[in-house]
């Protein structure tokens, strides 16, 4: 249930005056808030599960691999590290500056908004939630609007988990949405579109509140690898159709050679029936299309291709196969001759685009922004490198795809319109502390006189 705009500065400025009671700021505190949220986690995983099924169809063994079990190893990760990143440390101070003694203190920001999408409704509305509450803030959560049944799971869970108030929910849409972004935030977590992160941007501006923008795009693929065929063919479409290819990470299209494309589409659909049988519509593991509006823009992305794995649908169902299609032309990007090659695809459509060799592949993912990721497919350590080199993406992996995401101790995050800022682990917290110096220079020895006029001589350098 959306929740009254009229409650909503109410809900921010209440999650404010927990934050300035100091109930968040001890490290006892923090760990204590960790393990709540943990707990919430853990007692109510079929319920996560039921939500996640009513909302998108995602199947209990994906459910926990791509939702609670990331959200879980975060804040494991996070409980381990706490000590040592809440520590005080030593700061240098330079020798003109002596006698003095400085600390780096990290202390919490506030009170951090964090607004999610539908396509991952747990992990990426609770994922940021961890290093916000490691770094001693109180936080307002705004999950999607389209996926209903874990946005009442969350809202109805959290007051039970945090009766103190450290955490609190809005639900709601776009009006709901936009009288939160009124409100003044210290920091503000944004996954979702471009065009909405725009949006978000601009009203942070507002307050001049930093933001984390956590967007997408058209994360490419190289494949060249033709010892590995199978193997590569069966991550790709693993990276590829997992939650019916709604990932902001998915590998949007495919390039490689000419010569390569009868191979690589045989393996890909070899690896479709392995993952999800012959009929992927009958397998429990296999997702559905959010909405019908995303479902109709899906299918109209299939007109005039040349479909050659799947392509099956059904609106009633939301269901879109598997599918493969080979793209004509070589753009991709602003200009490209079809839409499939100019839209992020987030949906379960693998296009196979044609280049004459890796520099050309290179120069096609250069034509346009940057992606959130790139996923490389070369047995040559020269062609990787190549990759690494000249091109520029939220991040590089190497045969493989999505696997980054749940690699606790890396940042994630965009870099130019894949987006602002990186967290997960020790990048969470600290974005979401303040990392303040404390100087002391003890008035017992007043060198600082030398620094002040009237100046004789040469005058001392600071
Ligand atoms: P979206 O931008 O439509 O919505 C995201 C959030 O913004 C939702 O909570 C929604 O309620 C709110 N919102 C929507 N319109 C708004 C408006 N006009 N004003 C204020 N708030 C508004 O995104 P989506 O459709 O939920 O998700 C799909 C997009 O998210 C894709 O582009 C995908 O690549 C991206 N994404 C990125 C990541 C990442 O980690 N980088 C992860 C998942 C999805």
């Amino acid at each position: 249930m959306p929740t009254t705009t009229g409650a909503i500065p109410a809900v921010v400025s209440d999650a404010r005056k927990v934050f300035d009671s100091g109930a968040t700021r001890s490290r006892a505190a923090r760990a204590a808030a960790l393990r709540a949220l943990r707990a919430m986690i853990t007692e109510n995983q079929p319920a996560f599960e039921a939500a996640l099924w009513s909302d998108l169809h995602k199947g209990a063994g994906e459910a926990q691999l791509t939702e609670i079990s990331v959200v879980l190893a975060e804040i494991n990760h996070t409980l381990r590290h706490l000590r040592r990143w809440t520590r005080p440390r030593r700061g240098p101070v330079p020798m003109a500056l002596w006698p003095a003694r400085a600390r780096l203190v990290s202390e919490p920001l506030g009170v951090v908004l964090v607004i999610a999408p539908w396509n991952y409704p747990m992990q990426l509305l609770l994922d940021p939630l961890a290093g916000i509450l490691a770094a001693g803030n109180t936080a307002v959560l705004k999950p999607s609007e389209l996926a209903p049944e874990t946005s009442a799971l969350i809202t109805r869970l959290v007051p039970a988990y945090f009766p103190d108030g450290i955490v609190r929910v809005v639900e709601g849409g776009v009006e709901e949405t936009t009288e939160l972004l009124a409100q003044r935030f210290d920091h503000i977590v944004f996954t979702g579109s471009g065009a909405v992160g725009r949006i978000v941007m601009r009203a942070a501006a507002e307050h001049l509140t930093p933001v984390t923008l956590e967007l997408g795009g058209k994360s490419p693929a190289w494949f060249d690898d033709d010892a590995h065929l199978d193997q590569a063919a069966r991550r790709l479409v693993w990276a590829k159709f997992t939650n019916a290819g709604q990932t902001c990470v998915a590998p949007d299209y495919v390039l490689t050679t000419p010569d390569r494309i009868p191979a690589l589409v045989e393996a890909l659909r070899r690896a479709i029936e392995d993952l999800w049988g012959s009929d992927p519509r009958a397998s429990g593991d296999y997702g559905r299309i959010v909405n019908e509006r995303q479902f109709d823009r899906l299918v109209s992305l299939l007109d005039g291709t040349d479909v050659v794995v799947g392509g099956d649908h059904d609106r009633a169902e939301r269901y879109i196969a598997p599918t493969v299609v080979v793209a004509e032309g070589r753009a991709v990007g602003p200009e490209a001759a079809h839409p499939v090659l100019r839209e992020e695809i987030f949906g379960p459509i693998l296009p196979v685009v044609a280049v004459e060799h890796a520099d050309q592949a290179i120069d096609v993912i250069n034509n346009w922004d940057k992606p959130l990721a790139l996923y490389v497919f070369s047995s040559s350590a020269r062609t990787r490198r190549l990759f690494e080199e000249r091109t520029s993406s939220g991040a590089v992996v190497h045969d493989a795809g999505l696997i980054h995401v749940a690699a606790t101790g890396l940042p994630f995050g965009g870099v130019g319109a894949s987006g602002i800022g990186a967290y997960h682990g020790t990048y969470s917290w600290r974005t979401f502390s303040h990392l303040k110096p404390v100087l002391r220079k003890p008035l017992a020895l007043d060198t600082l006189r030398l620094a002040q006029p009237p100046f004789t001589g040469l005058g001392p350098r600071l």
